[in-house]
């Protein structure tokens, strides 16, 4: 490097984690790098084989590819091949303990895709699809990065530079290191052992199981829907049942969730009902964490930490948040340089505009849970979006929200906004007498 901490042909990049955001991040400073007439290298420090089904492959997630994502990626002349998706959803039902309704796409499309992001679960039946990691690592090696299979276990900072071991072998002294690990490993010690000030995001266990069932009833049964489910369960935000070829994929988000809590709501009665009534196993289950809080230093001379190492969206479209965090991440690094100083002007308004964004979230999540605990409020809301499907209000404006909100579509401070409306709240107060008579009833 002949400038101080300025990025030049030769520079070399590691990149610990090649999941969504190590790949992002290494798509876009190749192609920048290009764009300004620089050669460098970019190393991708990932052990998993993504084209593995069971553990050996997975990146533990729901994998829905969110509406803004896959129009995000199309735009960057990224586009999801067919081999990829499991299922294209087009719309959501809503599971409540007081009733379901069905939350369309305004046009009936499908636009949003699920995907494994490995090579599914362990002996996996009907196998034949791609994986999602694995088709985003084929595309920054197609950009030039190298993919190197070793662990990371051991990050210091040798004088001005960070030098990384696998095994107690020196594996590189980096111009830059990108910390793209996730949330999922005991991998953000490294970091927080180098000592700029690193600490890792607060988490939550998460709980996923995968449902394996005939593909002829997944598709009878869910066909291109999503199940979602609002239900007043100790622990739980939300719930998803999101269909793919031979699975249905359950993701419960919450606080602190084990397998107590997990056979609780598989037994909810509401849960059951939304099951097809054919024979269906758990192939596997797992509780991951989850990412609900950035870390205060994500970043230092020639050290950036990206994705669920850094700031993500709360609670949903954590991949479109890779994407968004990778790219600023190799913007800042290749068009102005690696210090503290350069991140802290060029990288840290991207990320904290999504903890900021992330606080109208938690207002929103509150709100939610609110709702889900008062039966009168939650018949008023099935009301509304009912009637807002079948045609007879074409505004729309609460199935809207909802949609956004589960789905990822809309920056949660404008669906805040949009929430505190006032015919919105009009209308959900008209709803409330009428839901009391009827429970009077
Ligand atoms: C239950 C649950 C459901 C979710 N559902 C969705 C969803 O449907 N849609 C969505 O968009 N998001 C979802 N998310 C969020 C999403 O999974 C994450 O936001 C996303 O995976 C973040 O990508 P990442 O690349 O930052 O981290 P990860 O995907 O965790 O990737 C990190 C990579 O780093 C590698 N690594 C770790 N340590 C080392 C090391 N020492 N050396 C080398 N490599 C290492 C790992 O092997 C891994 O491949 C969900 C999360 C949970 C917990």
């Amino acid at each position: 490097m002949t400038a101080p901490y300025v990025l030049e042909d030769g520079s070399d990049i590691a990149v610990v984690g090649g999941g969504p955001t190590g790949s992002f991040f290494s798509i876009f400073a190749l192609k920048m790098a290009r764009i300004v007439g620089k050669e460098i290298r970019v190393t991708i420090y990932e052990p998993k084989d993504f084209t593995k089904d069971g553990p050996l492959g997975c990146n533990r997630c729901g994998g829905i590819i969110s509406e803004l994502l896959v129009q995000t990626l199309a735009v960057e002349g990224i586009t999801l091949p067919e081999s990829l998706v499991q299922r294209g959803i087009n719309s959501y039902k809503l599971h409540t303990g007081h009733g379901s309704v069905y939350i369309a796409t305004p046009a009936h499309e499908k636009t949003i895709a699920t995907v494994y992001r490995g090579g599914g679960p362990k002996g996996i039946i009907g196998r034949g699809k791609e994986s999602f990691d694995n088709f985003l690592l084929s595309l920054a090696k197609k950009e030039g990065a190298v993919h190197c299979r070793e662990r990371i276990d051991r990050i210091e900072y040798g004088g001005n530079r960070p030098v990384l071991f696998s095994k107690g072998k020196k594996m590189q002294e980096p111009d830059l290191v990108v910390g793209a690990m996730g949330v999922k490993s005991g991998t953000s010690a490294l970091f927080e052992d180098m000592g700029f000030g690193y600490r890792r995001p607060e988490t939550v266990t998460a709980a996923i199981a995968e449902i394996s069932m005939d593909s002829t009833i997944i598709s009878e049964h869910f066909g291109h829907s999503v199940n979602l489910f609002l239900l007043p369960v100790k622990g739980i935000k939300f719930a998803a049942m999101i269909p793919k070829g031979t699975y249905v994929t359950l993701c419960i988000l919450g606080r602190n969730l084990d397998r107590d809590i997990m056979n609780e709501f598989i037994n909810h009665i509401v849960v059951r009902n939304a099951m097809p009534a054919a024979a269906h196993t758990i192939a596997c289950r797992c509780l991951p964490k989850m990412n609900i809080s950035a870390p205060q230093k994500p970043f230092a001379d020639r050290v950036v930490m990206c994705g669920d190492a850094g700031s993500t969206r709360l609670f949903k479209d954590g991949m479109g948040a890779a994407y968004i965090m990778g790219k600023a991440a190799a913007k800042a690094a290749v068009f102005h340089g690696v210090s503290n100083a350069h991140f802290e002007k060029e990288y840290y308004p991207v990320y904290k505009s999504l903890i900021t964004d992330n606080r109208f979230g938690k207002m929103l999540f509150e709100a939610t849970d609110l709702l889900k605990h008062n039966s009168v409020l939650t018949k008023s809301m099935l009301e509304v979006v009912q009637r807002e499907q079948s045609g007879k209000d074409d505004q729309r404006r609460l199935s809207s929200i909802l949609w956004d909100m589960f789905t990822g579509n809309e920056r949660y401070r404008n669906i805040f906004y949009r929430g505190v409306n006032i015919p919105l709240f009009l209308r959900l107060l008209k709803e409330i007498p009428l839901s009391l008579i009827r429970r009077a009833a």
